[in-house]
């Protein structure tokens, strides 16, 4: 491997590429730290080279050397994956993506490559009237391809739905990873080949995304006397004439980790976070009281980031995760989707037997044309095995758990091998040098020699 590495490094003349260990060591993690499990799994795991393409040209570059060379490669946006997705398993080279983040906005849609900032996006399309459809919380430091690549939905899946939702993201450019790398266009249905795969069938270089018109959103907290009445609120909320950006619902045992919020979110209530356009704030109010419950704060942008408060997406989705991790490293978390319909009993009846072993929060959201609830649970951390019986009594139940635990796309939320990605990556990186390790269904024998 030493060697390939020095061989690579005469052919990036010109291009920029760092060896320094300390970089090499952060740039080789994500945020799979959430996990204690992947934590020690992945301890030792850091690439040999981070290369930091400035445009297509150097991209195709440092592509084909890597072909040449048959060095392993994992692609790195912002390294805010959850499930060690960034992490080399077995040495070689990062591709960062940051500097190929050039933005196009048009009436309806962008085109936008894969490197940008996703908040960046989200500036050019207000500063032309609209906005994008939905993004991770993590919107300030996770680029655009690495949530096609890495995520599911988030802020914004309540109205517009998932990334896979047919019109959500139209079409992909994606580099193969060959000597002579080639340019494949994905349009439509065909960009599930790459989404959601972990980097490891191409290079993902731009991409077309859907744009809406501008809402005016307002950051609003409901607090209810009881946690029931929240998901009763949530359950009734999930209504298209309702403008939302956001819908979670809190526990109150989350209040400790948001003293920014005060009064605004106390320990003696639970709370719905949500998003709501200014036009709608009346019904989503009304609807509010009929569940027995008052607004506490109902603020924009501005008035949020003047009053240093946290915007409400950061107490939903898995910054709530974060944010509890910052005072009390003995939390982990999980993933679940709820059975449809939605029944408030059965989410309850997890309240009630886990009690304070796991803090809930749900998210109401649209998936595949249908409301639905997930939920990313606080769990206390005892060990791998309490936590793996807590998977299984929870899926008795019928709740579906997403494993966040363990590294390949099939072991988490995908549950089968995706075999029209395993056809694309024979296609786009047909030595089998992407990401090694984060899919099941690559074997060594299909690597081109
Ligand atoms: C606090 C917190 C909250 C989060 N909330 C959400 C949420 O609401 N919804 C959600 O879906 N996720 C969420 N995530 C997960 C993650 O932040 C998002 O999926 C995010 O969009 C990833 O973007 P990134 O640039 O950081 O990707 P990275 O972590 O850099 O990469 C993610 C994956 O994409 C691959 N990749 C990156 N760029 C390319 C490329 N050009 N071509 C091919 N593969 C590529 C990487 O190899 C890796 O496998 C959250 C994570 C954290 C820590």
């Amino acid at each position: 491997m030493n060697d390939r590495i020095e061989s690579l490094k005469q052919a990036l003349a010109g291009i920029e590429w760092h060896d320094d260990p300390g970089l090499l060591r952060s740039k080789s993690k994500d945020f799979h730290w959430y996990s204690p499990v992947l934590t020690e799994l992945l301890q030792d795991k850091t690439a040999d080279l981070l290369v930091q393409p400035r445009d297509m040209d150097e991209l195709r570059r440092v592509a084909a050397a890597c072909a040449r060379l048959r060095l392993p490669v994992t692609l790195r946006g912002g390294g805010t994956g959850n499930y060690g997705q960034c992490v080399p398993m077995e040495r070689g080279v990062i591709i960062e993506t940051l500097r190929l983040d050039a933005v196009q906005v048009r009436p309806g849609s962008a085109t936008v490559q894969t490197g940008c900032i996703i908040e960046r996006l989200e500036q050019a399309a207000r500063a032309t009237g609209q906005e994008i459809l939905m993004f991770p919380s993590t919107l300030t430091d996770a680029t655009i391809g690495g949530f096609i690549s890495g995520g599911f939905g988030g802020v914004g899946s309540i109205r517009h739905g998932v990334l896979k939702d047919p019109g959500n993201v139209t079409r992909i450019q994606v580099m193969t990873l060959e000597e002579a790398p080639r340019l494949i266009e994905l349009r439509d249905a065909e960009i599930q080949k790459v989404h959601h795969a972990f980097g490891t069938n191409g290079i993902i270089t731009e991409m077309d995304v859907k744009l809406a018109p501008a809402e005016d959103w307002r950051h609003v907290i409901a607090l209810f006397d009881d946690y029931e009445a929240a998901l009763r609120f949530g359950q009734a909320a999930m209504r298209p004439d309702l403008p939302l950006r956001l819908l979670t619902s809190v526990e109150r045992s989350f209040a400790p980790y948001y003293t920014q919020y005060g009064e605004y979110f106390p320990e003696s209530h639970d709370a719905i976070f949500a998003m709501v356009a200014a036009a709608g704030l009346p019904a989503f109010e009304a609807l509010v009281a009929q569940h027995g419950g008052r607004l506490s704060l109902a603020m924009t942008d501005a008035e949020i980031a003047a009053a240093q408060l946290l915007p409400a997406y950061e107490c939903a989705y898995n910054h709530t995760t974060l944010m509890a991790l910052k005072k009390d490293k003995a939390w982990t978390y999980m993933q679940l989707a709820f059975p449809q319909p939605f029944s408030v009993a059965q989410a309850m009846a997890l309240v009630h037997e886990f009690g304070h072993e796991i803090y809930w929060h749900h998210e109401f959201s649209l998936a595949y044309g249908e409301y639905g609830v997930f939920a990313i649970p606080l769990v206390s951390y005892f060990d791998a095995e309490r936590l793996a019986e807590i998977k299984q009594l929870i899926e008795a139940q019928g709740v579906g758990v997403f494993d966040a635990h363990v590294i390949t796309i099939e072991d988490g939320g995908m549950k089968t091998i995706d075999t029209a990605q395993i056809d694309f990556k024979k296609i786009a990186d047909p030595h089998g040098l992407m990401n090694p390790g984060k899919t099941r269904g690559w074997l060594p024998e299909y690597a081109r020699p």
